[in-house]
């Protein structure tokens, strides 16, 4: 059985393909059910996840990973289940933006909420209450919720966080 040997179309998606996330990004054939299908595409002008694959397949890569539009993406997953070709664009913006991380180019919004994160334990400290406490207790789980030091030094050393943290 002969198989399909996709061939890079930028160094720029050569770069992604080598990254988990990243492999099947020379497979999409730009026809936009993705972008048609996507919930973030309905609510905001500017993203549009067929657009992003194809800067990609051009090798825009300074533009890609300084945009802040790879990291709107809420892995809803549901443009990779109406893909026909087996392409998974939150997947690859996932790859994106490990990339984008590992350059320094992380939003300061994703920063600050990662910030708030790792201060409060979540994000909405405000409304924690006793319940939650007590919940936990009667089903037998752990109330003193300790952090995974080793995941927090991997993830600061990922993302600068904010300087009051
Ligand atoms: S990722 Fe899939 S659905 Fe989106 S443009 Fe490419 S081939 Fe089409
Ligand atoms: S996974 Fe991302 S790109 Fe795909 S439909 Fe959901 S929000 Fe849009």
């Amino acid at each position: 059985m002969n198989e399909t040997v996709y061939t890079p179309t930028s160094s720029f998606a050569e770069e992604l393909a080598a990254i988990p996330g990243g492999e099947a990004v020379n497979k999409c054939i730009q026809c936009g059910i993705c972008t048609a299908s996507c919930a973030v595409a309905r609510y905001s002008d500017e993203y549009r996840p067929r657009q992003l694959i194809q800067k990609i397949l051009l090798g825009e890569r300074e533009e890609v990973l300084k945009s802040t539009l790879p990291w709107l993406c809420m892995t809803c997953r549901l443009c990779e289940e109406r893909c026909q070709e087996g392409v998974s664009p939150a997947e690859i913006f996932h790859a994106v933006r490990i990339l984008a991380a590992r350059e320094g180019h992380v939003p300061q919004s994703f920063r600050h909420v990662v910030s708030a994160l790792i201060r409060d334990g979540w994000l909405l400290n405000d409304s924690y209450t006793d319940f939650e406490e007590d919940d936990r207790e009667d089903l037998g789980l752990n109330t003193e919720l300790g952090w995974n030091n080793e995941f927090l030094k991997r993830i600061k050393k990922l993302i600068p966080l904010e300087e009051s943290e």
